[in-house]
């Protein structure tokens, strides 16, 4: 098989609103960020630690 043309795959991104600094983002699986205590990413407005360990409710 061969390659006529690159297609792209769309990034899957997440909206979130920071509840701390009610800062507005979206961010793709590349910006989740884990530990032992489960996976998260980083707010880009106050820099606090936001819990998206699935199954994830969401701050609505
Ligand atoms: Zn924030």
């Amino acid at each position: 098989m061969r390659v006529i043309e690159e297609g792209k795959i769309p990034e899957k991104e997440t909206k979130k609103r920071c509840s701390q600094c009610k800062t507005r983002f979206a961010y793709t699986p590349a910006d989740v960020q884990s530990d032992r205590d489960g996976k998260y990413v980083v707010c880009p407005g106050c820099k606090t630690f936001i819990d998206v360990t699935p199954p994830f409710t969401g701050y609505h």
